[in-house]
């Protein structure tokens, strides 16, 4: 007898974009072949988890009639292309979201064993393609130009933002583009190499790593780049070692200069180097945003990504009323959130009245720290998850709410992230807090990165056991509140002190 395997199903969605057709079949999906949940991803998509491996086949075929693809959403190769997910009418939104897809496309595997695999006429019965295929069988070179026959040595991520909005988390990225603005314009992207979040505590050749500034191109040079960068990890990367496989242990051992030789040399021609551009803000697009053609979006915070119904709160009841009444666009939030657009000013009041009868909470009613939170799957669904992080982050929010009320930080804007082991799937090390799974119950505390998403923080202490992850943070914003500099953020503080006189502060809190 076959063992009762179930599966998670990703989609690819560059950018986060969905109609509201596709997602309302995703909503079905969940509840007829998963586990009646579904998770937004922090990289703008979808996960379904509890698909059973009898219905795999189904939900495939089911997500690809939809004009959506799980192809590529795993593996050795480019992932789900991440940008910003707000829905404005400005000329650099819509460069932003045309590099996004042309990215998406252009770095897409050709192969056609995915569509052979799993995609079955629903009528006949007969798999796609596999006639044409045998017909006339191109050479391997030709299925996969750009990926050849051995794929990527391990995965890779791209994003492209503007600066002043940094929602994509750019420096987390294998690959990132930062627009360069002129005239409401982009003149060009600053590329960026070799981030990426996973770690392994046991191997010491392994760390977190943000990207590095590595050239200036032009919107025609971009797709190019990002080609010729691929290929260079391609040919170069690690292929003995899959721990120290991706593109950040490469640009390590080669240094960035001759890194981006080796990426000239693919491209054929010199780069110009990065301008003079700076990240200089961050946006959720939470809440109700202009979009500058007369309609709204609304950003709605999902805590965690987690959709489903609980005793109280009819979540996704609330979704699927939202999505029939208001049949537009939405759009998946790289915090792991929902942003509805191209809401009519008339249609605000009877599309909160949704929220408020299914008793879903509004971002109004988010609590700044809750909403800034991520925290990746972790258990019981993910198989690599050390300890919780998805179900357990909401607890600890119900407690540091109190705290940072009592201490009248409640508006202070800072960033938490949970992890359930060091893959870092939450991106938790640019976080102002982060609290990585290390062991069961027990958590690594990072401290010092930044809301902006352009710096690592460090281990401020390990083996925190969850009974004191409450207490240790309610010392640093004990600290952060007493010696703070003028509008100084939880970060940057943390970052200022550094570990030692962190620890010395937070002792100085405990004795007072
Ligand atoms: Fe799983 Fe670890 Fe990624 Fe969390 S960070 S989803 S536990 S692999």
């Amino acid at each position: 007898k076959d063992k009762a395997y179930s599966m998670m199903v990703r989609c690819r969605i560059p950018g986060g974009r969905l109609t509201a057709e596709q997602f309302l079949a995703h909503l079905d999906i969940c509840d007829l072949l998963g586990n009646s949940t579904m998770k937004i991803t922090t990289r703008q998509t979808i996960q379904l988890h509890g698909i059973v491996k009898q219905d795999l086949q189904k939900t495939i075929v089911k997500i690809n009639s939809l004009g959506l693809s799980t192809f590529a959403a795993c593996g050795d190769v480019n992932r789900n292309v991440m940008c910003c997910s707000a829905k404005k009418a400005t000329p650099v939104h819509r460069q932003i979201e045309q590099l996004t897809n042309d990215l998406a496309e252009a770095l897409a595997p050709r192969t056609t064993t995915y569509r052979e695999l799993w995609i079955v006429d629903q009528q006949t019965g007969d798999r796609h393609l596999v006639a044409e295929q045998t017909a006339s069988q191109p050479e391997q070179a030709e299925i996969e130009p750009l990926y050849g026959p051995t794929y990527l040595p391990r995965k890779f991520k791209c994003a492209v933002v503007s600066p002043d909005d940094n929602c994509a988390d750019v420096y987390t990225q294998d690959l990132g583009f930062i627009a360069v603005v002129e005239h409401d314009q982009v003149v060009g992207y600053n590329v960026v190499v070799g981030g990426g979040m996973g770690a392994t505590p046991s191997n010491a050749a392994t760390f977190p790593a943000v990207a590095q500034p590595m050239a200036f191109c032009t919107p025609e040079q971009a797709i190019d780049v990002a080609k010729a960068v691929l290929i260079v990890q391609r040919d170069h990367g690690n292929r003995a070692d899959r721990k120290v496989a991706r593109m950040k242990y490469l640009i390590a051992n080669w240094g960035l200069p001759r890194f981006r030789q080796a990426v000239e040399a693919v491209l054929g021609f010199a780069l110009a180097d990065c301008r003079d551009v700076q990240i200089t803000e961050i946006d959720d697009h939470m809440g109700w945003q202009p979009q500058g053609d007369g309609l709204w979006s609304y950003g709605l915070n999902i805590e965690n990504g987690r959709i489903s119904d609980g005793k109280t709160t009819q979540l996704k009841n609330a979704l699927r009323q939202l999505t029939t009444f208001h049949q537009k666009e939405i759009r998946l939030a790289a915090n792991q959130s929902l942003i509805f657009c191209d809401i009519r000013p008339e249609e605000r009041e009877p599309f909160m009245a949704i929220l408020r009868n299914n008793q879903v909470r509004t971002t109004e009613e988010t609590s700044l720290v809750r909403r800034l939170s991520l925290a990746c799957v972790a258990l019981p669904t993910c198989g690599l998850a050390i300890t919780e992080a998805e179900r357990r982050l909401p607890s600890v929010m119900d407690e540091l709410e109190v705290v940072l009320a009592h201490l009248k930080l409640d508006a202070s804007q800072f960033t938490i992230r949970m992890t359930g082991c060091p893959n870092g799937c939450a991106r938790p090390y640019v976080a102002d807090i982060a609290l990585v799974g290390k062991a069961v119950d027990r958590y690594t505390l990072y401290v010092g990165g930044t809301i902006l998403g352009t710096r690592l923080g460090y281990v401020l202490s390990d083996m925190v056991s969850v009974t004191e992850i409450v207490p240790q943070l309610s010392k640093i914003f004990l600290a952060y509140q007493a010696d703070r500099h003028g509008e100084e953020s939880l970060g940057d503080f943390c970052f200022r002190l550094g570990q030692a006189a962190l620890l010395e502060a937070c002792q100085q809190q405990a004795d007072a």
